[in-house]
């Protein structure tokens, strides 16, 4: 089957730091991949890179077959023009750790922003569809509140239907639960849950390992800008032959 998300050889450097070592990536349609390792080894920077936020500076990357970046023959990262990477970008749907919701438009407002301004959908269809996603994330009831009304799990809900309004075809989560209070991260875990049931395509990058390893086809180990190992959850957990992973795993669980 082909890739719905693939990546070949990405480096990035941020000046003289070389962020990202090569890395190559491929996830199927359908598949749920937790990027796991270390702060500071280049998590977020990929995610970033797929959809766009960063420029990579070298290798590939390809959705469903159409490139936003091919490498030339020297490796160099050579873009498609911007109208055309938007365009591809668009099937990714991202959730960030900070929430990123407009705080002076109502729920509602937030989730219906960008179908209609960016897809150019019809209000009354653009509030329809957001009903149905805020009854999905369990807060139908709070779609006239801010977001300084609502808790940090409620945010972070709110920020997950906002992304699925624009109906993307893959879904990346950077750290979806880091900010929250304890209490409040099953709710937006659960949320995560159900989009896996329905077997939405995700990236999504953690520290909740026992969620990783319950929810994930595969699990990601990154460490230095690179890819340590890219195995089953079982070869993660249950067996880590590789030495960094027993070391992160030591501090983290
Ligand atoms: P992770 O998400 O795994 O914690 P990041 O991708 O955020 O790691 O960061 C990888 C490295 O790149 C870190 O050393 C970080 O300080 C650096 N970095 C990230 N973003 C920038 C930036 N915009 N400018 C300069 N350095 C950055
Ligand atoms: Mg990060």
């Amino acid at each position: 089957m082909e890739a719905i998300i693939k990546v070949e050889n990405l480096h990035k450097y941020f000046h003289s730091l070389h962020v990202l070592k090569g890395i190559n990536l491929e996830v199927s349609k359908g598949e749920i991949v937790s990027v796991i390792g270390p702060s500071g080894s280049g998590k977020s920077t990929l995610l970033r890179c797929l959809n766009h936020l960063e420029v990579a500076d070298k290798g590939s990357i390809s959705f469903e077959g159409q490139f936003i970046a091919k490498a030339d023959a020297s490796g160099k990262a050579v873009y498609k023009n911007n109208r055309e990477v938007l365009a591809i970008c668009s099937n990714l749907g991202m959730v960030f750790q900070n929430f990123n919701l407009f705080p002076h438009m109502s729920v509602l407002e937030n989730i219906i922003e960008a179908p209609i301004m960016v897809k150019g959908k019809a209000k009354a269809e653009a509030v329809r569809k957001a009903e149905e996603l805020l009854d999905k994330v369990g807060l139908l009831e709070k779609k006239d509140a801010y977001p300084n009304q609502l808790s940090g799990g409620q945010k972070q809900r709110v920020a997950i239907a906002r992304a699925l309004a624009m109906e993307p075809e893959i879904m990346l989560f950077d750290e979806p639960t880091s900010a929250l209070d304890p209490e409040l991260i099953g709710e937006v875990l659960q949320v995560i849950k159900k989009l896996a049931d329905e077997k939405m395509t995700m990236i999504i990058v953690t520290h909740e390992m026992n969620f990783a390893r319950e929810i994930s086809d595969r699990i990601i180990f990154m460490d230095d800008g690179q890819v340590v190992v890219d195995g089953s959850p079982d070869a993660i957990f249950v067996n880590p032959d590789h030495p960094r992973i027993k070391t992160f795993l030591n501090k983290v669980l």
